[in-house]
């Protein structure tokens, strides 16, 4: 099957009238339409038009589920102003308490066909909310794991189902029965429940699973040990929280002596394999441990400014060469390019200045000026945090429109208001900072159609 666009993007350059070929659940070949396709080729051909195909965005981090809060957390009570993290994290889990399986499916499918309608293509769903309202587990542990799976894939999203382990409210705390949903009593039944997990979605297409030991706080030293080990005889991806409040560094001063990143690199846990979500709060010594074991940074940026936690310190990572994904997290706004460009954005705030992240870029000749001095781009640095670095974190060859890589795909509207005025110059630039949401117009996960024409395909 070939799809064929007036633009296609391969790494950071259109490809004008460009074409690619896809086999199940792979891209064969990119390149020029003239190049690629033969007029015996027609019956094959999905011409999308006047659009820009560009890679599906990856959501490295997302806890779907959430979505049911939105709107519902914005005030303070005239007897309680005071707001922050952990007084939204009160209204979260008196959400978790509420939704019965079928409820907590149909939050988790709204959160994905936003994603889908916005440009997502896969989603790393850190899935947390195991048992049955009153704690007891399900007659399946795994049941609240397949109802988010099968809202992502009836949706038509690709979804890592990343399990996570939780075992208590925290170092010498006293437990809080409004976790009893998330807490599993001993490291071998999670590893149980994970294992049974991995064989039931063998035979599932566009489905993943890796494993997500919630925070230092939530898991004590032998689990994280236990899973990290399990995780490596595995090959498969380990999520964890790390620094996203100040109190949660607190707590591990208390307990190891150390800030988050410094204990797990003396547990030997950090590698490439490894995603650390936020990394908000960093002393000078982890990010040099942050340099040495280079795992993936999942930053998400509207979260983050919505449940005010911090400026992600881009710039220090960059400088140590950590990849940067995004993930949208609490669901406050589902929009892959805002979560982009906020890195950028929060950077020039902080720092006063334009265009900051752009000398992570490499330098390039700019086609309508060639006498001029070559350029760098910061769209270019910003798109790679929403594709190819969230596909690393996922452990998926996605993220790039490349033969061999998976055919996940979104066709944006070049008719869009958004868009409308972008040559191939200012194109990418466009659709970082200034494309809205409308602009997505097709969406496509393993060469299926999950959006056409700005509508889901499923519903
Ligand atoms: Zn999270």
């Amino acid at each position: 099957m070939f799809y064929r666009a007036d633009f296609i993007l391969q790494g950071h350059d259109w490809i004008e009238d460009g074409a690619l070929e896809v086999q199940d659940d792979q891209i064969l070949q990119v390149g020029p339409a003239e190049d690629l396709i033969d007029p015996s080729d027609a019956p094959d051909v999905t011409d999308l038009g006047h659009v820009a195909l560009v890679p599906g965005q990856v959501n490295a981090h997302s806890h779907a589920f959430q979505r049911a809060i939105r709107g519902r957390t914005e005030y303070v009570s005239i007897d309680r102003q005071a707001d922050d993290f952990w007084s939204w994290r009160e209204a979260m889990y008196e959400a978790v308490l509420s939704l019965d399986a079928d409820a907590f499916e149909s939050a988790c499918r709204r959160a994905f066909e936003e994603m889908a309608l916005t440009g997502y293509t896969t989603v790393g769903e850190f899935h947390y909310v195991h048992h049955r309202p009153d704690g007891t587990p399900y007659d399946d542990p795994n049941e609240l794991a397949y109802r988010a799976i099968d809202a992502a894939r009836d949706v038509g999203l690709r979804i890592s189902l990343l399990r996570v382990a939780y075992n208590r409210a925290g170092y010498d705390k006293s437990p809080n029965p409004r976790q009893r949903r998330f807490i599993e009593s001993d490291v071998d039944t999670y590893l149980q429940r994970f294992d049974a997990l991995t064989r039931s979605i063998e035979e599932r297409r566009f489905v993943s699973v890796g494993m997500a030991p919630h925070s230092i706080r939530a898991v004590p030293q032998e689990w994280l040990e236990a899973i990290s080990a399990h995780g490596h005889g595995q090959d498969v991806p380990m999520h964890i929280h790390a620094c996203e409040q100040p109190g949660e560094v607190a707590e591990s001063m208390d307990e190891y002596g150390k800030p988050p990143l410094e204990a797990l690199e003396s547990m030997g846990l950090l590698d490439d394999r490894v995603t650390i979500i936020h990394g908000t709060h960093l002393s000078e010594g982890e990010l040099g441990i942050l340099a040495d074991r280079q795992p993936t940074i999942c930053a998400c940026p509207t979260t983050e400014r919505n449940l005010g936690d911090g400026f992600l310190p881009a710039t220090e990572l960059m400088d140590r060469g950590v990849p940067i994904c995004l993930g949208s997290d609490s669901h406050a706004n589902i929009d892959p390019f805002e979560e982009m460009r906020l890195v950028e954005y929060h950077e020039r705030l902080q720092k006063r200045r334009r265009n900051v992240l752009a000398s992570y870029a490499e330098p390039r000749a700019v086609a309508t000026d060639p006498g001029g001095s070559d350029r760098l781009s910061t769209a270019e640095v910003c798109w790679e945090m929403g594709t190819r670095h969230g596909a690393r974190a996922l452990g998926l060859p996605g993220g790039e429109l490349l033969p061999g890589r998976l055919a996940d795909f979104t066709a944006l509207d070049l008719d869009h208001i958004s868009l409308r005025g972008a040559d191939a110059e200012s194109l990418l630039p466009s659709i970082v900072f200034s494309m809205t949401p409308g602009a997505v117009r097709d969406v496509f996960v393993g060469g299926e159609a999950i959006v056409r024409d700005g509508g889901l395909t499923s519903s």
